[in-house]
């Protein structure tokens, strides 16, 4: 079961845990919003037409995103699976995604979706000190993840496992390997 999708509000821990599973399970961690802040950090075209996006915390358009996010799946190193962290984000991406994967006759195994209380995950951001970190931003981001992005627990009902997203690092790498089965 290598095919992950990692689902949660930001700052739920989701990016150190697909840091940890990526090497528990020896298959690649994939963040869109690192794929972003790379671009952005080397100064490309696609980095410059996200910035805005990423500043004031709103989705990067899907055209933009589910092509970067083909281009990555296309590279031999996900052909054992991957863990996706911050993808898809809406129904349209989950969508694409389901497409990408079927063109090599592949689907997700599963979704693991991190809960955790808004509060505790706004105090957590701010402490964090990226630069989309402000408080307003943090609000925008929380309230886009309930809107756009919560939807797709439903969307993918039959392959979601749910973990609690409070605790230690590895007591949740823990719960989520369980939940899987591992
Ligand atoms: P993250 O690192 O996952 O918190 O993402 C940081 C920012 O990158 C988000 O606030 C969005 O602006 C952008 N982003 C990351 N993933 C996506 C996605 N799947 N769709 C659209 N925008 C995204």
């Amino acid at each position: 079961m290598t095919r992950l999708v990692l689902v949660g509000p930001p700052g739920a821990g989701k990016g150190t845990q697909a840091g940890t599973l990526s090497a528990k399970l020896g298959v690649p961690h994939i963040s869109t919003g690192d794929l972003f802040r790379a671009h952005i950090g080397d100064g490309t075209e696609l980095g410059r037409s996200v910035q805005a996006y990423l500043d004031e915390g709103q989705l990067v358009p899907d055209e933009v995103t589910n092509e970067m996010v083909r281009e990555r799946l296309a590279e031999q190193d996900t052909k054992g699976g991957f863990i996706l962290d911050g993808f898809p984000r809406n129904i349209p991406q989950a969508e694409v995604l389901a497409k990408i994967l079927a063109e090599s006759g592949h689907k997700l195994d599963a979704v693991v979706q991190f809960q955790i209380d808004e509060d505790v995950v706004v105090a957590r951001l701010l402490g964090r000190g990226r630069k989309d970190d402000n408080e307003e931003v943090i609000r925008h981001r929380q309230h886009v993840y309930r809107s756009e992005t919560e939807p797709l627990l439903n969307f993918y009902r039959d392959i979601v496992v749910t973990v609690d997203a409070v605790g230690e690092v590895d007591e949740v790498t823990n719960r989520v390997l369980n939940a899987l089965d591992k």
